[in-house]
C-alpha cells in the first residue's frame, strides 16, 4: 500500500477527512492527497519519496519557492530568541514599515495571524467606522470562513444571501448582499437603491478562488466611484495577490487607491501571518485607540514576522515580479497552445505570478461562467499530470502559483508533461 494512502485512512481516524482544511482532501478530483515529507525551491516529496513539480506552492504564500535560504535562516535565527512573547517587537515595526512602503494606500496596519482574521476585522472595522451594517461581496470570491462572508446569493437582486455552511445562523447572513463580479448594472443599481446604508464592499480585486477571474476596468473603475460616492468602505482582499500579481499588488496594477487592504500568504513568507490595514482615519478606530476591537495572542508572531520580513526582501530584488510574470505567462500561454495541438478546449490567463487555465473557449468573467467549464476533463487532466510529477491545484476552482525557483526549463518541462497528459484526456 502506498504510504500517502496509509497516513490518509489512519489520519481519518483522528481528523475529520484526514485533513486540516478541506480542499487539501481531493474532495473534487478523488483520489488520495499527497502527504508532503519536504519541499524545496519548487518541488515537494511525497510519503512515498514521488518528487513533484509544485504550483500550488502552499496556495500562494512560496512565492520565491519552499524553504529558501535566507527565509529559513530568518525563522530559525529568531526562533533562538524566542517564540512569542505577547509584547511588541521590533520586527513588527520593521514589517508595517515595509508594508507602507510598498503599499501607498495603507497609512496604518496591523497583523494577524490568518487571512480570515484580517477580512472579519476589515468589516467589522468597516462597519465600526461607517456605522452601517450591510456588507456586499461577490459570488465566487472567498474571503476566509468568518460567518458573515460564508454566504450564497439570494434569490434576486437585493435580496440578502443565504448561508452556504452548517452552523452559521441566517441572522449571521441577513446583512451580506451577493453581488456578481464584473456586473456594472447590478453594482451601480444596487449603490443607486442601498448605497447610504452600506458599510462596505470587500472583494477579491483579481479572483483566485473561482480560478482566475481578472475585473474589467469598468468594474474597478466603478466599485471605486460609488464607494466613494457613498460614503462606502472599499476593501481589496488582497490575501491572495498581495505581493504576488505585483509589487505593489492588484491595486497597483489597477490604479486604485481602496479604503482598506487585506493581506495574508506572501506577506508571511509562508509562516501564519496576514494583515489588514489601510486609512489612518479608519484604522484609529481600532481598539486601543478606538472602539471596534480586535486582538490576538500570536498576532504579529517573530518567526512569522522574520519569515515574512525575508520574503520581502527576496521579492524587491530589481526584476522579480517582471521575471516571475515572464515565466507565468509562458507556462499559461504554452498550456492553451499545448490544448490546442491535442484538439483539446482549453483557455488560460496569468497576472504576475498567478495562473488559471480552463476547459473552456474563453476566459470567465463570473462565478456563473467559471462553473460552465469542463469538471470532467479538468479530473482526468489533473490526474494525469499527477502521474507525470506536476501538482497541480486539485480543484478546477482554483488558481495555480509560479515562484521564482520555477526556472525556464521547469516552465518547459511542465509544458512538456501537459501535452503528454492532454493527450489522454
Ligand atoms: N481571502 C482570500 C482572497 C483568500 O484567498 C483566502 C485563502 N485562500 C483568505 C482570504 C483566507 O485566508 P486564510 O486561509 O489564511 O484564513
Amino acid at each position: 500500500m502506498s504510504r500517502n494512502l496509509e497516513l490518509f485512512e489512519r489520519g481519518k481516524k483522528s481528523i475529520p477527512g484526514g485533513v486540516n482544511s478541506p480542499v487539501r482532501a481531493f474532495g473534487q478530483v478523488g483520489g488520495t492527497p499527497r502527504f508532503v515529507k519536504r519541499a524545496e525551491g519548487a518541488y515537494f516529496w511525497d510519503a512515498d519519496d514521488k518528487q513533484y513539480l509544485d504550483y500550488v506552492g502552499s496556495w500562494g504564500p512560496a512565492i520565491v519557492g519552499h524553504a529558501h535560504p535566507d527565509v529559513v535562516r530568518a525563522v530559525q535565527e529568531a526562533a533562538v530568541g524566542g517564540l512569542s512573547f505577547g509584547a511588541p517587537t521590533e520586527g513588527e515595526v520593521l514589517i508595517a514599515e515595509e508594508i507602507r512602503k510598498l503599499l501607498p494606500s495603507v497609512e496604518q496596519v496591523r497583523l494577524v495571524s490568518s487571512g480570515t482574521e484580517a477580512t472579519m476585522s476589515a468589516i467589522r472595522l468597516a462597519r465600526g467606522f461607517t456605522g452601517r451594517d450591510l456588507i456586499v461581496k461577490f459570488e465566487g470570491c472567498y474571503h476566509g470562513h468568518s460567518d458573515s462572508l460564508l454566504v450564497k446569493a439570494g434569490s434576486g437582486l437585493l435580496t440578502f444571501g443565504n448561508p452556504s455552511s452548517g452552523g452559521v445562523p441566517a441572522d449571521c447572513t441577513k446583512h451580506t448582499l451577493v453581488l456578481q463580479y464584473n456586473d456594472v448594472e447590478q453594482l451601480d443599481k444596487t449603490f443607486r437603491e442601498i448605497g447610504d446604508q452600506i458599510a462596505c464592499v470587500i472583494l477579491e480585486p483579481i479572483a483566485g478562488n473561482m480560478n482566475l477571474i481578472q475585473p474589467s476596468a469598468e468594474f474597478v473603475q466603478a466599485l471605486r466611484s460609488l464607494t466613494e460616492q457613498h460614503g462606502a468602505v472599499l476593501i481589496y482582499d488582497e490575501v491572495m495577490t498581495g505581493f504576488r500579481v505585483a509589487l505593489n499588488c492588484a491595486q497597483g496594477l489597477h490604479g486604485i487607491k481602496p479604503d482598506l487592504t487585506t493581506l495574508g500568504k506572501v506577506v508571511g513568507g509562508g509562516m501564519p501571518l496576514a494583515a489588514f490595514g489601510g486609512r489612518a482615519d479608519i484604522m484609529a478606530c481600532i481598539a486601543p485607540l478606538g472602539n471596534v476591537y480586535q486582538a490576538g495572542t500570536l498576532s504579529g508572531n517573530p518567526l512569522s514576522v522574520a519569515a515574512g520580513l525575508a520574503t520581502l526582501k527576496l521579492i524587491q530584488q530589481p526584476g522579480f515580479h517582471a521575471e516571475l510574470g515572464r515565466r507565468t505567462a509562458r507556462l499559461a500561454q504554452g498550456l492553451a497552445d499545448a490544448a490546442r495541438a491535442a484538439g483539446v478546449t482549453m483557455s488560460s490567463d496569468s497576472v504576475g505570478g498567478m495562473f488559471g487555465f480552463y476547459f473552456s473557449e474563453h476566459a470567465p468573467k463570473s462565478y456563473a461562467e467559471a462553473t460552465r467549464c469542463d469538471i470532467e476533463r479538468f479530473k482526468r487532466f489533473f490526474h494525469a499530470m499527477l502521474d507525470e510529477g506536476v501538482y497541480l491545484a486539485p480543484s478546477a476552482y482554483e488558481a495555480g502559483f509560479v515562484s521564482s525557483a520555477h526556472s525556464d526549463d521547469l516552465i518547459e518541462q511542465t509544458l512538456a508533461a501537459a501535452a503528454r497528459a492532454l493527450s489522454r484526456v
